[in-house]
């Protein structure tokens, strides 16, 4: 199957061989080699010199972290959201009790780094703001280091959500003075679910000190203190980590710039065609079209369940829409373990599926 969805994406084969490895003791030296070494080339691709904590859970429980270790209780969030994802992260800091002012744009649209700059003059109160780097329900990526320079000036806590995003598209965390950056071992990093990854500033620390929200399983001082002795505060998920250590030597092997390359090729080619085809995408503005994965508008006529069904058929499993955007969109993942010939394949199942699920180029493109 090529697996065309933004997460769980397909691992290469050295990757899951290293999952058939024997346990070993989570508190003894063969697994603080791993987690130490694992935590320095995290950093890496981070770009960042500042701590990374990994935690078993699924990427909402990294974001659920990046909640509940820096904020209280009554404290006001900005939460900007451009879709389903930043909508999550607004709703976790809701559930554990913070004030939240959302600023939504509409889906398909890059958040408005003015607008941002205008909502925190105008609520001095705001303490934090939440923002998705890549949101993976539209197909948008945020101008991150514009919105975080509006931040940074007024001098708020900045929590991204970079689980599509980190290792397909640059996000250099220290250069953008980024406070807590959240990602997930199955999208960008060629590792099946099961890890997320959290770097925090000395500011995110300084939060920290003194963040009254509940927490326990996701409590990151613990973390921090477990991992200065090469432990985890609780059993990790010993395996993902023997997968993560193979698929970051791949990765360093590589290089970022040859690894942002291939995703920013492989999207282009996406995005390309599939207009060819006579489809339109959902971001509104190219610029902003993300390189992780490709949001499309199901064509007049055609059922998106029967599309997708159809491409199952012929070995291609691509996403549907989330939300309001279920039954509207489709979503081509292309983040991670991606070669150009992926999405050949899938561009060519597409041209042949289409007209059997009701499609006519000449209605679309009149
Ligand atoms: C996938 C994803 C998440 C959630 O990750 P889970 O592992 O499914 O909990 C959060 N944010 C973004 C932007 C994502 O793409």
């Amino acid at each position: 199957m090529n697996l065309r969805i933004p997460g769980p994406t397909p691992c290469p084969e050295e990757v899951l061989m290293a999952m058939t490895k024997q346990m070993v003791d989570h508190r003894g030296p063969e697994f603080k080699d791993i987690l130490l070494r694992v935590t320095e080339r995290l950093k890496t691709f981070f770009q960042t010199k500042n701590d990374v904590v990994t935690l078993t859970a699924a990427g909402t429980g990294g974001l659920e972290a990046a909640i509940v270790n820096f904020l209280s209780p009554g404290e006001t969030v900005l939460a900007v959201s451009i879709g389903v994802f930043g909508d999550r992260f607004a709703k976790i800091a809701e559930t554990y009790g913070a004030t939240v002012k959302r600023l939504r744009f509409e889906d398909g649209e890059a958040a408005d780094p003015d607008q941002i700059a205008a909502a925190l003059a105008a609520d001095p109160s705001i303490r934090a703001v939440t923002v998705t780097h890549n949101e993976t329900s539209t197909g948008v990526t945020n101008d991150l280091a514009a919105i975080a320079k509006v931040v940074k000036a007024a001098d708020k806590l900045i929590l991204v959500d970079a689980v599509s995003s980190l290792t397909a598209i640059d996000l250099p965390v220290d250069a953008l003075g980024l406070d807590v950056v959240v990602s997930g071992s199955q999208k960008g990093w060629m590792v099946p679910p099961g890890l997320t990854f959290l770097s925090v500033s000395e500011r995110g620390w300084e939060a920290n000190a003194n963040a009254k929200m509940p927490r326990f399983y996701l409590d990151v001082r613990e973390a921090k203190k477990s991992l200065d002795k090469g432990q985890t505060p609780w059993t990790p998920a010993i395996s993902v980590f023997y997968a993560l250590d193979v698929a970051l030597d791949l990765m360093l092997a590589e290089g970022l710039p040859a690894i942002f390359e291939r995703h920013r090729r492989v999207a282009e080619r996406t995005r390309a065609g599939v207009k060819e085809l006579g489809l339109r995408l959902l971001a509104k503005d190219e610029r902003y079209a993300s390189n992780s994965v490709t949001a499309v508008w199901a064509p007049d006529g055609v059922e998106v369940k029967a599309l997708r069904a159809a491409l199952r058929e012929r070995g291609v499993v691509v996403a549907g829409g989330q939300g309001a955007l279920d039954g509207k969109i489709f979503r081509i993942g292309h983040l991670g373990y991606v070669r150009d010939a992926d999405i050949e394949e899938t561009l060519h199942a597409l041209r042949e599926v289409l007209p059997k699920v009701g499609y006519s180029a000449a209605a679309a493109t009149a």
